[in-house]
Formats: C-alpha cells, sequence, structure tokens
C-alpha cells in the first residue's frame, strides 16, 4: 500500500466495512439530518466557519494550560508566516466569526449551530480520533437560565430521537471567575499535604491547572480527592440561585440529571453551568456530549460583553453508541428508485436507456443502470444491492412497442407501461419510507 491514512483517522465509506458499520456515509448523513432538524426545532440558523483559524484564537480563549492548547493542536506557520491552527473545537471560531461579522453590535439575542471537524493531536483509541466531528449550537445574549435548560434539552432530545435509551446527563455549576480562583486556593491548600502520594498527573495539574485534578479516572487520585472541598460551597448568592433555577427547569421538563461536582471541562472559558452527556457500554470514551456557558469568553477574544453558552456532541461516539446497542440508528436515503435494466446490448437500446434515466432523473426520480456489459440476471443483482425500489427492464421488443416492464421489488408485481407513462406511473406508487 504506497499510501496509508495518518494514524487515528478513518474514512466514511457508502459501503462500511461489515466490522465497522459506523462508517456507513448514510449513517451520518442520517445522524446529521437528524441534529439539522432538531436544530431548526429549537430555533437554531446554521453558521459555518474555515477549519483554519490563528492560533492565537484558540490559545487566548482555551487556555494555555489546558491540554488541547499545551500538547494538542495542530499547528502550522503558512507562507505568510502566520502561525495557524486546525480548529480544535467548535465554539472559539464561532466568536471570532460573530464579532467579525458584527453580530454582537447589537443586543439581540443569536442561536446558531454547526456541523464541523475538529483537529486534535491526541493518544487515539476506539471513540477518540484525530480528526473528529461535532455538532453542536452557541447561544449569545441572555443569561437566563431558561436558555440553559433548553439547550441541554436540546441536546438530550437528540439523543432520545437517536434512539440512545441510557444516556446519563451530569451537570455542575463553576460559577464565577471569582469565585472559581477562590475555590481553586481552598483545592490547592486541601490537597497540598497527599502531594506526594498522588499521581505524576494531579501533581502536574495541580501547578497549571488546579480544578482538572477533580477530572481524574485514576484510583489514589480519586481516594485522595474524597474529602475535598466543592465548587459548589463556594458559589455566591448570585449563582447559587442561577443553578438551582436551571435544576428546576429541568425538573419541570422531566429531565432526569445528577449533580457531579467532580465535572469541570477542558477549556478555562467555562462559567456557572458545565454539562455532560455519557452513555452506557461506551468503555472509558463514554461522553457522548458537553458544554456549558462561557459569560466571558467574547470578551477575553476581544469583543464586548455577551453572554453565551452551547454544546458540542461528537458524531463518532454516537454512532459508536447506536453501534454497541445494534440500533441502527437513522438512516440517509442514498437507494436509487428505479433501476433501468436492459435486456440486449444494442446501440439504440443503449440510447434509449440514457434517454430514459435521463427524464427519471430531470423528474427528480433517483435512478440508475448499469455500464458495464453485465447480464441481466447480474444487472438485476446489482439493482438488489443497491435496494433499488423498482426495475425498469428494456429490450427490444418493448424499445419496439415503445413500453418498459416495471417490476416491483418488494411485491415482486409486474406490469408493463408506455416508455412515455414512466414518470407518472413510479410518481403514481407507493414509495418507501
Ligand atoms: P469537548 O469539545 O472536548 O468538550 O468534546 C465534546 C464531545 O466531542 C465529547 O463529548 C465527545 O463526544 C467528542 N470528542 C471530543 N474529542 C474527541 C475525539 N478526539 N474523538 C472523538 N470524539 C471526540
Amino acid at each position: 500500500m504506497p499510501y496509508q491514512r495518518l494514524p487515528y483517522l478513518y474514512d466514511v465509506l457508502p459501503d462500511a466495512p461489515p466490522r465497522d458499520p459506523w462508517l456507513s456515509t448514510a449513517r451520518w448523513r442520517g445522524m446529521e439530518n437528524l441534529f439539522r432538524e432538531l436544530a431548526r426545532r429549537f430555533g437554531y440558523r446554521e453558521i459555518r466557519t474555515p477549519i483554519l483559524e490563528p492560533a492565537e484564537l484558540f490559545t487566548r480563549s482555551i487556555g494555555e494550560a489546558t491540554d488541547i492548547v499545551s500538547k494538542e493542536m495542530f499547528l502550522f506557520t503558512d507562507r505568510g508566516g502566520r502561525l495557524n491552527a486546525l480548529k480544535p473545537e467548535g465554539t472559539a471560531p464561532v466568536v471570532r466569526a460573530c464579532m467579525e461579522n458584527g453580530l454582537f453590535g447589537e443586543p439581540a439575542l443569536h442561536k446558531l449551530y454547526y456541523i464541523g471537524q475538529n483537529f486534535r493531536y491526541e493518544r487515539g483509541q476506539k471513540g477518540r480520533y484525530r480528526q473528529h466531528q461535532q455538532m453542536g449550537v452557541e447561544a449569545f445574549g441572555s443569561t437566563d437560565p431558561a436558555l440553559d435548560a433548553e439547550v441541554i434539552a436540546l441536546a438530550m432530545t437528540f439523543f432520545t430521537e437517536l434512539g440512545i435509551p441510557e444516556t446519563t446527563l451530569h451537570i455542575n455549576s463553576l460559577g464565577t471567575p471569582a469565585e472559581r480562583a477562590e475555590f481553586r486556593q481552598a483545592l490547592r491548600d486541601y490537597v497540598k499535604p497527599h502531594l506526594a502520594a498522588m499521581s505524576e498527573e494531579a501533581r502536574m495539574r495541580f501547578e497549571v491547572n488546579p480544578l482538572r485534578m477533580l477530572d481524574t479516572k485514576a484510583e489514589r487520585d480519586l481516594q485522595m480527592l474524597e474529602g475535598a472541598p466543592t465548587l459548589l460551597d463556594y458559589l455566591g448568592a448570585e449563582s447559587r440561585n442561577l443553578f438551582e433555577a436551571l435544576q428546576q427547569m429541568l425538573g419541570a421538563l422531566g429531565i432526569p440529571f445528577v449533580i457531579n461536582t467532580a465535572l469541570v471541562r477542558g477549556f478555562d472559558y467555562y462559567t456557572h453551568t458545565v454539562f455532560e452527556i455519557k452513555g452506557s457500554g461506551l468503555g472509558a470514551q463514554d461522553a457522548l456530549g458537553g458544554g456549558g456557558r462561557y459569560d466571558g469568553l467574547v470578551q477575553e477574544c476581544g469583543g464586548p460583553a455577551m453572554p453565551g453558552l452551547g454544546f458540542g456532541i461528537g458524531t463518532e461516539r454516537c454512532l459508536l453508541a447506536l453501534e454497541s446497542l445494534g440500533i441502527r440508528g437513522p438512516e440517509a436515503d442514498e437507494k436509487p428508485v428505479a433501476f433501468v435494466v436492459l435486456a440486449g446490448s444494442t446501440p439504440e437500446l443503449n440510447q434509449a436507456a440514457v434517454q430514459l434515466l435521463m427524464k427519471l432523473r430531470r423528474a427528480g426520480i433517483a435512478a440508475d443502470r448499469d455500464y458495464q456489459g453485465k447480464n441481466m440476471r447480474r444487472q438485476m443483482k446489482r439493482a438488489d444491492d443497491l435496494g433499488a425500489q423498482y426495475l425498469l427492464i428494456l429490450g427490444e421488443d418493448e424499445l419496439a412497442a415503445g413500453i418498459v416492464q416495471m417490476k416491483n421489488q418488494s411485491s415482486r408485481e409486474q406490469k408493463t407501461v408506455a416508455i412515455g407513462e414512466v414518470i407518472e406511473a413510479l410518481m403514481s406508487e407507493p414509495r418507501r419510507e
């Protein structure tokens, strides 16, 4: 093999390998279509931003001490000497685009969604890739916890409508930066005497990003952290009220949740609400999506005071979750409605097929044929493999009489139709869902 994919990437194919059904284009599109449709139902409009951004956008917004910025960005200097990054996440580019295009100049609410590729130089494994896709939303212009509830409800509705039955919503509040600073100090004070017994990762995080010590899976760290103070103890009245209002709204919507005080997420920009949705049976990579509020981010990026919040859901994780549950999930229809089968190989027949196909396609009917001179049996096999609903069989006799044989592949019924009436005949037949 002269060329191979770079490590921890994947290809999505019209016919997925049997071992990896999640790599099917129809499944990807089915999932994306559901997300788009749902975003629309909730009043979110699509935004598309470039894959490349100035590296500094992420250094400033995500935080220098985070894993993503300190070791995972795909960076390169372009021919003009600019340091660029392939975007590692979707929020900062949306903030940049809104500022640059003047969306924040007016007090309006902006509710946006995107489906985009992120790049992180991570140690790959099942469910963790160096390019991954997130389906996300960002909502700007309100601190109302009803908006937090809406954003979370959108994510949870997506999982329900996908058919993923067991998800757990974890929520936490990170309060304001000042409250967090106070908590950070308290956490350091608590951990310091135990530090020698903790993992190297914890010791490193202690120095650069202490909150992330909470986000550990190492048993000995978890033991040490058992009696540690929690951020919730350090929230002022206003932050507490916001968090409680959110919980009440989730309750009113019938969305169950657990409060997870160890949930800090990997970015520095979050304030108040943070959340994560975990699936079951996914092993270590069980986070299907997550997000939160970032009321200071727009200012941090050089814009006006503009509250906001959002989430990102990992497409790969959701597809893998469905696969591990043995559920197909929504699939985009890529099957032809009609397949023209040629009973003969004369140039006249060939030309008649070319014209018939074009007529069907112009009328909006997905139609196909063979071009490899296959015999009829093998043409029919191809039609079957592609999942065509109808065969349109055309031979010399039919051509002479100006007719085709139209065969319904599910009922096996066959009837004779005038070539000039094929479109009407197909349109009046019941269509596959
Ligand atoms: P994050 O942007 O880190 O908050 O991640 C949001 C969601 O994106 C996660 O819950 C995962 O579903 C997904 N995700 C993050 N990183 C990866 C990755 N390297 N590979 C696949 N999915 C990912």
